[in-house]
């Protein structure tokens, strides 16, 4: 019989969430609006501290609506990470804008600061900076909001993996303009799909709001002097999510006992490192992540495979920087290395994610471990 497929990182859920679904269904708001849309947000906003909140159909959309609010048109500069999921960007292109892929720094896998210093000597005038909090790490927010202030340029966060990470005790997605969170079938809560808008300034999530609504004018006619977006979360799905968010925390805590049980698990091997972590903050741990060193025989290849073949285990590669895409290849690319070398591609090349589902048993954890050690002959 085959093994049970262990995974990168499912979908756990408890039970209130179907009592919140059964509410939902029980009082006939099934409807991409409704109480527990409203509660989600104000739950959420609670939680993170982070003002006010928009929900919405996806993370996505989340970053698109950031992107309308700051106006950002045809031809536009955005100063965008290069190491992520290609949602962060693809928005950039839904309205005619330019990204420009900002490398990564060793440190913590997000956006160099010094990259994104020499960004600004090439493009003076982005309409915006997109920083992601990868695999859940924050980001060196200090340094980037210091250059995002002296030039004037609004942040937006991808807080897409990173949601309950805090830096200096703050919620990841609430330093910027405007945050966003994602609750994909993978991330670490989830509505099935949805994602959030989060800013300090009432009066913006109101318009995404609105937007997200099909911009309808305020008068009992159907009018519209705008284009709107069909981008609402559904009462349904909000539901889910507030079953979720009461368990949080406790992902959280799973994640990170994942993370550690890796870190000592393989500490004794000197060609594997972990992702880092950034000391001013707490990350979520979202992926467990490892790089192996470039002067070793062994490739994450080797090892996904391993986990694959051997134990029916799922790992994934090190999401491929933008600036390989072939679909942005057109676009700039400011490396972190001053002799123009670049550390996301280093990253990419020499890591792997481990399974990173907080449904792993001790038997899984410890499949996965003898597994890993023994590609290294181990
Ligand atoms: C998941 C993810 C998104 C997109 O969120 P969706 O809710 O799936 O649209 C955006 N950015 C990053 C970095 C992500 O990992």
């Amino acid at each position: 019989m085959a093994r049970k497929r262990i995974y990168l990182s499912s979908p756990t859920t408890h039970g209130e969430e179907q009592a919140f679904v059964k509410e939902a269904f029980d009082t006939n708001w099934v409807a991409p609006l409704g109480p527990h849309v409203n509660a989600l947000e104000k739950e959420i906003a609670e939680y993170t501290g982070c003002g006010h909140a928009a929900a919405l159909s996806a993370g996505t959309a989340a970053i698109h609506l950031a992107l309308k609010l700051l106006d950002v048109k045809r031809d536009d500069v955005v100063f965008v990470s290069d190491l992520t999921f290609s949602a962060t960007c693809n928005p950039i292109v839904y309205e005619n804008g330019t990204p420009v892929f900002i490398d990564a720094e060793p440190d913590t896998w997000n956006m160099s600061p010094a990259a994104l210093t020499r960004a600004y000597e090439k493009y003076p005038n982005p309409k915006a900076v997109i920083v992601v909090h990868l695999y859940g790490t924050p980001a060196k927010l200090d340094e980037i909001m210091a250059i995002c202030e002296a030039h004037g340029t609004p942040l937006v966060e991808d807080a897409a993996e990173s949601l309950s990470s805090t830096y200096k005790g703050r919620h990841t997605g609430t330093f910027g303009r405007y945050g966003i969170y994602s609750f994909n079938g993978n991330k670490i809560i989830t509505t099935s799909g949805g994602g959030m808008l989060v800013s300090a300034d009432e009066e913006a999530t109101k318009r995404a709001t609105f937007l997200a609504t099909q911009a309808r004018d305020p008068a009992r006619h159907y009018q519209h002097s705008q284009i709107g977006y069909n981008y609402r979360m559904s009462n349904i799905t909000a539901a889910i999510g507030r079953g979720q968010l009461l368990h949080l925390e406790e992902h959280k805590a799973a994640k990170k006992a994942i993370y550690e049980q890796y870190r000592s698990a393989f500490a004794d091997i000197s060609q594997i490192t972990m992702n880092p972590m950034n000391p001013e903050g707490d990350a979520n741990n979202w992926l467990s992540c490892m790089t192996i060193a470039g002067d070793c025989n062994v490739t994450p290849d080797m090892v996904m495979d391993a986990l694959e073949q051997e134990i029916n285990a799922e790992s994934r590669p090190i999401w491929k920087p933008m600036h390989l895409q072939p679909v942005f290849e057109k676009y700039d690319f400011i490396p972190h290395n001053a002799d123009g070398s670049s550390v996301d591609e280093e990253i990419f090349d020499r890591g792997l994610c481990l399974p990173s589902d907080i449904k792993n048993t001790p038997e899984d954890m410890e499949l996965i471990i003898r597994t890993v050690r023994a590609c290294f002959g181990r």
